[in-house]
């Protein structure tokens, strides 16, 4: 088969560009420095941020896939680029929390990193517009957002993913508290689309509770690239053995 060819940009979001490829089941992801926070209110660009994403949202596909997820992923190509199926993405983020920190602490009357009974999902309708807001199965069924099956499909991928990064944290002493998760169609069959990086993800180191994630640059931490460094390393040490 012929080498797929890198083809015109389709889409620039805030932390990655897409280009459609000679194959049109395939797209082209290019990791952009660029970090957003609060809606798109604050903004900056991490030096290399792009390239550790990139490398450790393929480490974390490459894991699920081989524990029967099914995912948008394809190939790492180079620092900052990899190939991924092409999805109709589902206007749906799904948020996964196992511990409580930011507003489902207060929501609840819990205390930052409480260990919450079971886990908790949410979902938000995928809107910067309206900043996307929380929302329940009802507003998904009814406004066609996602059929049913559709989302009994997510809801099991996301506890399997949840269960298995819990597993692979845990290994590299790291408390996965929360993140979020993007699904898409492809071919009509649902598959985890989107990324896997301390950009939506909130991960604690288990010793010292430090934030090793986009908290840093939320609430002005410090030492952003370096959190991000350290979660790449940790994978590496445990994945490529
Ligand atoms: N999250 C994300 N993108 C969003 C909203 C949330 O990646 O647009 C991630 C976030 O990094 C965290 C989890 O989802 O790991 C829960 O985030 P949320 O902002 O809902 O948390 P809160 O501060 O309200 O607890």
């Amino acid at each position: 088969m012929a080498p797929i060819e890198k083809l015109e940009q389709l889409y620039e979001g805030k932390a990655k560009k897409v280009y459609k490829t000679t194959d049109p089941d395939i797209v082209w992801i290019e990791y952009k420095d660029s970090a957003t926070a609060f809606n798109g209110l604050k903004k900056e660009e991490i030096p290399n941020k792009g390239i550790l994403n990139n490398r450790i949202t393929a480490l974390f596909f490459q894991y699920l896939e081989e524990r029967a997820i099914p995912t948008h992923f394809v190939e790492l190509l180079n620092d900052r680029e990899m190939l991924v199926k092409a999805l109709e993405i589902l206007p749906v983020e799904v948020v996964v929390r196992n511990r409580a920190a930011g507003s489902l602490g207060k929501r609840i009357g819990q205390e930052e990193g409480t260990l919450l009974p079971k886990p908790i999902l949410e979902f938000y309708y995928k809107d910067d517009g309206l900043g996307d807001p929380m929302i329940n199965e009802y507003h998904i069924d009814a406004m066609g957002w996602a059929t049913k099956e559709q989302m009994i499909q997510v809801k099991e991928i996301a506890l399997q993913v949840n269960s298995l990064l819990i597993d692979l944290m845990e290994q590299v002493n790291i408390d996965l508290v929360d993140f979020k998760l993007e699904f898409g169609l492809h071919k009509g069959q649902v598959l985890l689309g989107d990324e896997i990086s301390p950009d939506n993800c909130r991960f604690w180191d288990q010793e010292t509770k430090e934030r090793l994630d986009k908290d840093r640059f939320r609430h002005d931490l410090g030492g952003i690239e370096e959190a991000y460094q350290e979660i790449l390393r940790r994978l590496e040490s445990k994945l490529l053995t």
